[in-house]
């Protein structure tokens, strides 16, 4: 079929019809394991019964407003966030690269309202993924992303991760903040060290320094608690969250601490549909579930279980699956042999991947996968590795 859409993806051909749970099926009824979760969104599984229904009955008396007005379900929301997280204050937005975008914006603007004018400048590393915006391609300075597109923002300095020598010798007087994925999700599922990331915090207070987590991915549970830099116990100033956070309702917030938010005042950043009421139903009802006693929990039992049984496969096909990366349900199977080999050969099986940098293949799951579900996925996954060796 000819289709008058952008050719900015190389998609599959493949439709599917309906969802449920882990599951989406084709028009002819077929079923496919969704791993993918629309890369990461579809945190609590397709069709989820209390999302429909809290999106219906926020249908059903207001779609949007304005910023201009206050938004109920917008302050619920926020307050929500902040009582769980670091945070006392919440900018919602519609997509990952505008959270990323206003975290960057707070920063400087963080700054400027101390007058440090100057201060404007940006660390950021190789392997990062911040989004698709002129803002974030620049931050996260991929050749590949940037190419073509004229001159890079100003203002970002991208060096290796895990070198803090050479991150203590970048930092200038012009030095704003630091800007990084606790787990990068597109650069390979590259799990940052515990010790980086306490590193990275005591730099950034001892200079001065604002401390911006890009959670868009690996936050909302997807590592088994509700961000995934509570796992370092460190506490960033700024965090740009969007994915998991509307399961399936294009959302993202930018969450900050009191301080790093003081320059963000009337006027100065906005968005018409950021926080809008039915976005912000959605999102309430969400946090509903992933607040739910014991759904933390049963992430972190059901994904132990998961981490455990494809280390078994990697043990026993090493020549096609060389490690497992990741932590939780962000998933990263490096491949020993080209990542897209593996991922047609789940296609074929009825299991659908996401690719990503460094030849590995993603698995991010609905954080609602259970044991049974893991089971047989796992089955497969090690069927799958069978055939390709069979064909080698
Ligand atoms: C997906 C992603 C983004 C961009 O999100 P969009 O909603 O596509 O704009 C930014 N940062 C990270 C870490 C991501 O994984």
């Amino acid at each position: 079929m000819s289709s008058s859409v952008a050719n900015t993806y190389n998609r599959n051909p493949i439709t599917f019809e309906s969802g449920k749970g882990i599951y989406l099926y084709t028009e002819s009824g077929e079923r496919y394991y969704d791993l993918a979760s629309g890369i990461a969104v579809n945190a609590v599984g397709h069709s989820n019964k209390h999302l429909i229904d809290k999106l219906i009955e926020q249908a059903n008396k207001l779609w949007h407003v304005s910023n201009l007005y206050r938004i109920p379900e917008q302050e619920l929301l926020a307050n929500r966030l902040t009582d769980l997280s670091f945070a006392d204050k919440v900018f919602f937005c519609n997509s990952g690269a505008e959270a990323v975008e206003a975290s960057i914006k707070a920063a400087r603007k963080y700054h400027f309202s101390l007058g440090d004018k100057d201060k404007t400048r940006i660390i950021t590393f190789q392997g990062a993924f911040h989004g698709r915006t002129l803002g974030t391609i620049s931050a996260a300075n991929n050749p590949n992303h940037l190419e073509g597109f004229g001159t890079p923002l100003e203002g970002f300095d991208s060096i290796p991760i895990h070198n803090i020598e050479l991150l203590k010798e970048i930092i200038g007087d012009t030095t704003a903040a630091i800007l990084i994925e606790p787990i990068q999700g597109e650069g390979g599922i590259r799990v940052i060290d515990n010790d980086f990331l306490k590193e990275l915090r005591k730099i950034t207070k001892d200079n001065n320094l604002l401390l911006i987590l890009d959670e868009v991915q690996c936050g909302m549970g997807r590592t088994g608690k509700l961000f995934a830099h509570e796992w370092a116990n460190v506490r960033p100033d700024i965090m740009a969250v969007a994915k998991g956070i509307g399961g399936g309702f294009p959302m993202g917030a930018c969450l900050m601490t009191e301080e790093a938010s003081r320059g963000l005042i009337p006027g100065t950043h906005g968005s018409t549909f950021g926080g809008n009421p039915l976005g912000m139903a959605v999102g309430n009802a969400v946090l509903d579930i992933i607040q739910e006693r014991n759904f933390l929990e049963k992430v972190n039992i059901n994904s132990s279980l998961f981490h455990k049984n494809l280390k078994i496969i990697c043990k026993d096909y090493p020549e096609i699956i060389s490690s497992i990366r990741g932590k939780g349900l962000m998933i990263g199977l490096e491949c020993n042999i080209k990542n897209t080999v593996l991922s047609d050969e789940l296609f074929k099986n009825k299991i659908l991947s996401v690719g990503a940098g460094e030849n590995v293949l993603r698995l991010l799951p609905p954080l609602t996968i259970n044991e049974k579900e893991i089971l047989e996925v796992t089955k497969i996954i090690s069927k799958c590795c069978e055939n390709i060796k069979n064909k080698k």
